[in-house]
């Protein structure tokens, strides 16, 4: 009969994987399964911290994917038997796959800040998983109740998370918006890490627009916070030193979200190891993983690399349907950062697979970051490229 690709997980890596597969294979019949009725994305969702964006620009539907062909199932998988190929679901409904993608984020790890559980999350917004919004708006409300020359505190992870330079485009953003509402406040940003993603463009642009609004304190300075009160607000870090703050944003540390963790893909790590070819998880055959929850190696937890790890995913799985090997893989990024309005930077970088999938492997003589010093005609240009970047994927994913 007709062949059935299964997609777990609606999002970047999930939507982008079953679109392109009734693009390219319109004779495969299509499962998504996805419980969210619709999908709010992380990128953007620091510009409407900012306030350069409404949470409705950055909300998307499926009726696209439906339009297409995809059977659109509402509802959460809890269960994956990789002998019978069958994905078991919170209904109790059960689909039957010749191939599978899971694509299903990442999961916080509650255990890792003592006293950072799901009822702290209601009193330190984490605004790290998009789910239904309330996050975001949570995180966007206290902002907006905060007292002018008040204290917002960010605990930032250490590697590998989703993201790598989110948490620093949510600071310039956070910024940018006090600057305009709350000009006294200030940002004291508390990381696990000693470097980040682009810190030599961040930190010159948070120099110039915001002066000393910005205190980040790394990782080997007592960056890194160990333990919180959600109650009294206060973080706290490795070296005992108690940060009482008006709004704490918590990033915890991360792994592979539930599914993929309870279905035993992931190992010790907390990710899912793949064959890097084709994304088939390393200790099931018939499963690609893509997206935040594998094992990236040098590449970025990012939506960019979730879009584009799908499209090989699809083409490794329908190759391997008809007895043929993946396609030659090759993956690309950009990540684009707004630091203000008209202010953009990027870091791009190129990977492929070695000969037996076992690693990435970067084009060193790819990629690379925006140049430093005062540019404003590039930087308003990188902010332009953000925007058409952040169309064209999210009309590739939902359109
Ligand atoms: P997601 O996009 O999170 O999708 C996972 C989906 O799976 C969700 O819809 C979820 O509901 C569903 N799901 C989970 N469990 C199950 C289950 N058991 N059954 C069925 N469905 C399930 N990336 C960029 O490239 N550029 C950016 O500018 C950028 N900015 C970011 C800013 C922020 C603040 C953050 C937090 C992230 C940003 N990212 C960016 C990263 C990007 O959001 C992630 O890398 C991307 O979402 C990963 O895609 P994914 O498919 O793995 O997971």
């Amino acid at each position: 009969g007709q062949a059935r690709l299964v997609v777990v997980g609606g999002g970047f890596g999930g939507a982008s994987a079953a679109r392109f597969a009734r693009l390219t294979a319109p004779e495969v019949a299509v499962t998504l399964i996805e419980p969210q009725p619709r999908f709010i994305t992380c990128p953007y969702g620091n510009l409407v911290l900012g306030g350069l964006r409404e949470m409705d620009t950055i909300t998307f539907g499926y009726a696209g994917l439906v339009k297409l062909g995809v059977r659109v199932v509402q509802d959460r998988a809890v269960g994956i038997d990789p002998v019978a190929r069958r994905v078991r679901l919170g209904g109790g409904e059960s689909v039957e796959y010749d191939r599978l993608i899971l694509s299903p984020g990442i999961a916080l790890r509650w255990d890792a800040i003592e006293g950072y559980d799901e009822a702290a999350a209601q009193l330190m917004p984490h605004a790290w998983i998009a789910a239904d919004g309330a996050q975001l708006r949570l995180l966007q409300r206290q902002l907006q109740a905060m007292p002018d020359g008040g204290v917002v505190g960010l605990a930032i992870p250490p590697n590998p998370f989703r993201c790598p330079p989110g948490p620093y485009e949510r600071i310039s953003m956070i910024a940018h918006w006090l600057k305009r509402h709350k000009p006294r406040a200030k940002i004291l940003a508390l990381d696990a890490k000693e470097r980040f993603s682009k810190q030599p463009l961040f930190q010159d642009a948070w120099r110039a627009l915001y002066g000393g609004m910005i205190e980040w304190v790394p990782g080997n300075v007592d960056g890194r916070v160990v333990q919180v009160d959600a109650r009294a607000r206060v973080l706290e870090t490795e070296l005992g030193t108690r940060h009482r703050v008006d709004v704490a944003n918590v990033i915890p540390p991360q792994s592979a979200a539930a599914i993929a963790l309870d279905s035993g893909l992931a190992d010790r790590s907390g990710w899912v190891p793949v064959d890097y070819r084709s994304f088939e998880a390393r200790n099931a055959p018939g499963i690609h993983v893509i997206g935040d929850a594998n094992q990236p190696g040098p590449m970025p937890k990012s939506g960019f690399i979730a879009n584009n790890s799908a499209k090989q995913a699809v083409a490794s799985a329908l190759a391997a349907l008809r007895g043929a090997p993946p396609p030659e893989g090759v993956y690309f990024n950009t990540c684009y950062s707004h630091v203000a309005p008209d202010y953009g930077i990027s870091i791009v970088g190129i990977f492929r697979p070695n000969a037996d999938g076992s690693a990435v492997i970067e084009d060193r003589d790819g990629g690379g970051t925006s140049p430093r010093g005062d540019l404003p005609d590039q930087r308003r240009l990188e902010a332009g490229y953000a925007d058409a970047w952040y169309e064209s994927i999210t009309a590739d994913m939902f359109s």
